[in-house]
């Protein structure tokens, strides 16, 4: 960088998306700076994600953010491929929960700046440049900037793309992206002024219509012609193209309605290779591009942030062990290609005319079986998945902590409570003082001891003492001494030389 930069930080973040915005959080959270830019200057305008799933709202209650969202309106049964699904899962926000992106947005917002976050918007990154110690970015003004700069310098050591499907980092970083391009798409139209039947994936000789009438008297449109391809008829999508393929479908005229939002998506499918370049690292849409479908797509990119925040944060700190900032693709791209092939295989479902009817049949048939629909549902609610452990150690590690309701000294409690401050925690419900023992060389900060009893739920927990990290996946449970000193290096670095101060030991839950 030839002149001063006008930011130094430790974290850049590119894009102030929902990733962007939940990865500036748990970054600041785990003590890092962070600058997060953002090329918009306001508040989302367009219609986007608007379905939570319930591991996504569990990590909303780790970081306490649950009280100010306040109870969302239930998202309704779910669907695999359009075939009915029932998605109960083993949580306390089992189902599906409506919040639009753009309140996600501003409420992920709100708390990464009260940590200390620093978003600067009306800026589009342009370039970046890699060196052996830092990241620089050039960023240009974006029209309705205000006062900035025309051009902002900014070196970190560590960038972050959440810039979405499009991502600029990823280019600029050279980033492989391996996949397919879209072959058919789904057109979709909210609409105003209009009076049609609420139709839930109704099949129509010549195609897929959905309809819903939401807040506002605004309806939502979206159908696919089957055999049509993308790019059947070039351009960006008109409503009186949607309006013709609904009256192609269904036979209804809704073409003196008033389009309030119209687009479309492709069932195109690609991955970053790695999630990692050196100091570059991808989340959210920028690292995997899939078709919105049963709106996974968001979920999964505020569990890459859930996963990368406070890893990064440690590296930053100087506090990580070898390899801790490496397990975030090592983690992330298996669970990413497991959603994008459960994806691929829905939009096949949904989207495939006559040839795909046995199939869908067979599916409904499957999916009708207890074991199979609760296999289907954890999957979409993200609530199964389960990072690589030893093949002989405890059946929790690798997997997020269920939910429990606890008593500890202050009160009652919960597992996800004890992770508000963002730590890793030695949930102890068994008393046994030598696991408090060996962890005090970590509890500088980096590592709670939280005291407490289960209350008389069913099912019962299946540990008496686990570790848990701060994205409460469990790293050990209910193991030796030498194994949980093994798992408290590989996850939260060398213990401390000096003895902890009584900050980090807690016997009671921070609420
Ligand atoms: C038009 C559209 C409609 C969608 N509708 C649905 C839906 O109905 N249901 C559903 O489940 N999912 C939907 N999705 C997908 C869902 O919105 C995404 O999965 C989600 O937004 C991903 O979040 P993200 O933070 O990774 O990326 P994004 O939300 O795309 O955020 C990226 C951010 O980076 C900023 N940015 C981009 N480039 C730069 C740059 N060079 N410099 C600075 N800032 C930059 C952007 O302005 C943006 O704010 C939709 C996506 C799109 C694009």
């Amino acid at each position: 960088m030839d002149r001063t930069p006008d930011i130094d930080t430790q974290v850049l973040v590119v894009g102030a998306g929902p990733v962007g915005l939940m990865l500036a959080g748990e970054l600041a959270l785990g003590g890092a700076d962070v600058v997060v830019l953002e090329r918009r200057t306001g508040p989302l305008t367009e219609s986007r994600a608007s379905t939570l799933h319930a591991r996504t709202m569990e990590i909303l209650d780790q970081r306490g953010l649950l009280a100010e969202l306040g109870t969302p309106p239930a998202g309704g049964a779910g669907h695999f491929g359009g075939t009915p699904l029932d998605l109960t899962t083993a949580s306390p926000y089992s189902g599906q929960w409506k919040v639009p992106q753009v309140r996600t947005e501003e409420l992920l917002e709100g708390w990464a700046t009260r940590l200390g976050a620093r978003v600067v918007k009306g800026h589009l990154l342009t370039e970046l440049r890699t060196t052996e110690r830092a990241v620089e970015a050039t960023a240009e003004a974006e029209p309705g900037a205000g006062g900035a700069a025309a051009t902002l310098r900014v070196r970190a050591a560590y960038v972050v793309g959440c810039d979405g499907e499009t991502s600029t980092v990823r280019r600029l970083a050279g980033f492989a992206f391996p996949g397919r391009d879209a072959t058919r798409e789904l057109l979709r139209a909210d609409v105003a002024g209009v009076d049609v039947p609420d139709r839930r994936f109704e099949r129509h000789p010549k195609g897929l219509a959905i309809s819903a009438r939401g807040p506002g008297g605004v309806t939502r449109v979206m159908v696919h012609e089957y055999g049509a391809t993308v790019g059947h008829e070039p351009g960006p999508v008109s409503f009186a193209r949607v309006a013709a393929a609904w009256q192609r479908v269904t036979g209804d005229d809704i073409s003196a309605g008033t389009p309030l939002w119209l687009n479309s998506f492709g069932d195109a499918l690609r991955q970053v290779s790695q999630y990692r370049r050196g100091r570059v690292l991808l989340a959210g849409d920028a690292a995997h591009h899939q078709m919105p479908v049963g709106g996974q797509a968001l979920n999964l990119g505020l569990q890459d942030a859930a996963n990368l925040g406070w890893k990064l944060a440690a590296e930053v700190r100087g506090t990580a062990g070898p390899g801790l900032l490496d397990s975030y693709h090592a983690e992330r791209h298996p669970a990413g290609r497991r959603v994008l092939d459960n994806i691929a295989a829905q939009a096949l479902l949904l989207l495939g005319g006559a040839g795909t009817e046995q199939l869908r049949l067979l599916f409904g048939e499957l999916l009708r079986k207890p074991r199979v629909r609760a296999h289907l549902a954890g999957t979409i609610a993200g609530v199964d998945v389960r990072y690589a452990a030893e093949p002989d150690g405890h059946r929790l590690v690798g997997a997020r902590l269920p939910h429990l309701r606890l008593r500890t000294a202050a009160g009652p409690c919960s597992t996800f409570a004890v992770l508000r401050p963002g730590r890793g925690v030695l949930l102890d419900l068994g008393g046994r003082p030598s696991l408090s023992r060996a962890t005090a060389p970590w509890t500088d900060g980096r590592v709670d001891v939280v005291a407490a009893t289960p209350e008389r739920d069913r099912p019962a927990p299946e540990f008496t003492c686990a570790l848990l990290r701060p994205d409460g996946h469990v790293a050990w449970a209910d193991g030796t001494v030498p194994e949980l000193k093994a798992a408290l290096r590989r996850w939260f670095g060398p213990p401390s030389r000096h003895r902890a101060g009584a900050s980090g030991l807690r016997s009671a839950a921070a609420g």
